[in-house]
C-alpha cells in the first residue's frame, strides 16, 4: 500500500521596513486576510503574522514581521532583522519623500541582514494613481533603484489588492529556490 508523504513545510522570516504611513500594516493585512480597512492599525504587541501558501506541492509558511510604529530612521534594532530570509522595503508611490528615504532604509538593512537575504522594493498605493493621478515616483525610477541593489520590484495596492499576492508569491519562489 502506498502512503503519500506529507508535504514538506518550510518557514521563512520576512521583515517589512519603510517610512511610517506607506502601508506596511495594510499590505500585510491584505495579504493575510484579503481585507483592507482604512481605519486599521497594527495591533500593538503582536510581533508577526503567519500566512501559508502552497507552491508546487509544498507548503511555504511566511512569517511576516511588521515594524509596529518604530519606523523612525535607525530605531529599528538589529534584532528585528536577525535571521530574516527576506526584506520587503516599501514606499508610497504618491509621496516622493518615502522614496528618497529608501536609500537610508537600505543602509539599515545592509547593517542588519546577512549577505544573500532577498530584497523586494515595493511601491504601494497605485490605486491613487488610477483614480486621482497622484503619481510622484516614476515606475522607471523604482525599477532602476531596485536593479542597483539586486532587488525585485513591484508596484502594488494594499487597498485594491492589485499585485499583492503576486509580489509575495514571487518572494516565496525566490526563497524556495534559494534553498532547493
Ligand atoms: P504603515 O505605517 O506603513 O503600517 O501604513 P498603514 O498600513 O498604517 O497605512 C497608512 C495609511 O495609508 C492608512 O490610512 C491606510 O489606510 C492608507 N493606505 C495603506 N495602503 C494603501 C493603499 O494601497 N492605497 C490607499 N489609497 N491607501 C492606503
Ligand atoms: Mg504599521
Amino acid at each position: 500500500e502506498e502512503v503519500t508523504p506529507p508535504p514538506r513545510q518550510r518557514l521563512f522570516k520576512v521583515v517589512f521596513v519603510g517610512d511610517s504611513g506607506v502601508g506596511k500594516s495594510s499590505f500585510i493585512h491584505r495579504f493575510c486576510n484579503d481585507q483592507f480597512n482604512p481605519t486599521f492599525s497594527a495591533t500593538i504587541g503582536v510581533d508577526f503574522q503567519v500566512k501559508s501558501i502552497v507552491m508546487e506541492g509544498q507548503v511555504i509558511v511566511l512569517q511576516l514581521w511588521d515594524t509596529a510604529g518604530q519606523e523612525r530612521f535607525r530605531s529599528i534594532t538589529k534584532q528585528y532583522f536577525r535571521k530574516a530570509d527576506g526584506v520587503i522595503l516599501m514606499y508610497d508611490v504618491t509621496t516622493e519623500a518615502t522614496f528618497t528615504n529608501v536609500r537610508n532604509w537600505i543602509t539599515s538593512i545592509q547593517e542588519g541582514v546577512e549577505e544573500g537575504t532577498a530584497l523586494v522594493l515595493v511601491g504601494n498605493k497605485t490605486d491613487l494613481i488610477e483614480e486621482q493621478d497622484r503619481r510622484a515616483v516614476k515606475v522607471k525610477d523604482g525599477n532602476k533603484l531596485a536593479a542597483e541593489y539586486d532587488a525585485s520590484f513591484f508596484e502594488v495596492s494594499a487597498k485594491s489588492g492589485t499585485k499583492v499576492k503576486e509580489c509575495m508569491e514571487s518572494l516565496a519562489r525566490i526563497l524556495k529556490e534559494k534553498e532547493d
